[in-house]
């Protein structure tokens, strides 16, 4: 079977969009910092702008050239960290070599951290405090698995890739001692031995490696759930880490690439944005 991301991400954006309708005033905020002009980076901000603009809420496109020094980033930063009118910042990464990602990151209000990166919210998450922004992709990938009723407490959960921004909050979400997690997962890497035989004791397998393809069916056990988070641009065409055709014949359920995960991460960065909002207005 598979697992409508796009379908449960409109549900969630549905329910958010109704809640921003009923505001009688301001509406909730989010800013954008493009900077320079990878393509891939215009098209994910792209589409996260054209989402939070279907909602009602406020954004606003900071685009900065990819010759800006890191002092002027942190400036339009700590412009929007004290402006009223915004309640999430989102900075679009990659950032050009010359600019710290960690800088930049640590310089967001952790208030309006909607993307979850900021040390202290890393930190929240990882200690399961409930007022941490959880990075979106993780956050929406639990989601995903809450609504398409895929049980994984107790369960074996194997993530194949251990970034900052998927695998290891990942982990850490799964793994929390609350229901709908308390999962026993295990974190692979390009350093791992014996992949395949790890894969295989997957209850649930999460592919989250940037390697079109590279999962197979002799890699996945009878029956497991499969969460492909993967994309990749092949011959012009967005595939991703898991090989769909063949998966799908041994899985019993199965996130496509588009329409699974990617809908779910815009969702996600909506609610949180909503979330900034309305701790502001408690
Ligand atoms: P990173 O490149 O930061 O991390 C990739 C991880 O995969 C690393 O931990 C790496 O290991 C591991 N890895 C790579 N090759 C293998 C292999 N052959 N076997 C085992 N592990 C391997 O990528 P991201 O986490 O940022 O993204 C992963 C994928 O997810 C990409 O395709 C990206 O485009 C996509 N993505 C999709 C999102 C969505 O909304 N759907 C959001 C974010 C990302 P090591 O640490 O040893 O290098």
């Amino acid at each position: 079977m598979r697992i409508d991301g796009k379908a449960i991400a409109a549900e969630v954006v549905h329910e958010i969009k109704s809640l921003v309708h009923a505001l009688p005033g301001r509406k909730p905020g989010l800013a954008f910092v493009l900077v320079g002009a990878d393509p891939a980076s215009e098209i994910y901000v792209r589409a996260k702008k054209k989402a939070c603009t279907e909602t009602g809420m406020h954004s606003v496109l900071v685009q900065l050239p990819s010759t800006i020094a890191e002092s002027d980033v942190l400036a339009q930063i700590q412009k929007l960290n004290l402006d009223p009118s915004i309640d999430g910042i989102l900075v679009q990464l990659p950032l050009p070599p010359h600019i710290n990602p960690q800088i930049v990151t640590a310089s967001v209000d952790p208030r309006k951290d909607v993307d979850g990166f900021h040390p202290i919210n890393v930190g929240k998450m990882l200690l399961g405090d409930e007022t941490a922004f959880v990075p979106c992709t993780p956050h929406g990938i639990v989601v995903l698995l809450q609504k398409s009723n895929t049980v994984v407490e107790g369960k074996h959960v194997v993530i194949l890739g251990r970034s900052n921004i998927v695998g290891k909050p990942l982990a850490a979400l799964l793994m929390q001692k609350k229901p709908g997690c308390n999962a026993t997962v295990t974190v692979c890497h390009s350093k791992s031995d014996h992949l395949v035989q790890l894969t295989k004791t997957a209850d649930v397998l999460v592919a989250a490696m940037g390697n079109p393809k590279l999962v197979k069916a002799s890699m996945v056990k009878p029956g497991a759930v499969v969460i492909d988070v993967g994309i990749n641009r092949v011959d012009g065409k967005v595939v991703g880490d898991v090989d769909f055709d063949e998966v799908e014949k041994v899985a019993s359920k199965i996130t496509p690439v588009p329409g699974g995960v990617g809908p779910m991460t815009i969702a996600m960065l909506l609610k949180n944005t909503w979330l900034s909002y309305q701790r502001k207005h408690a």
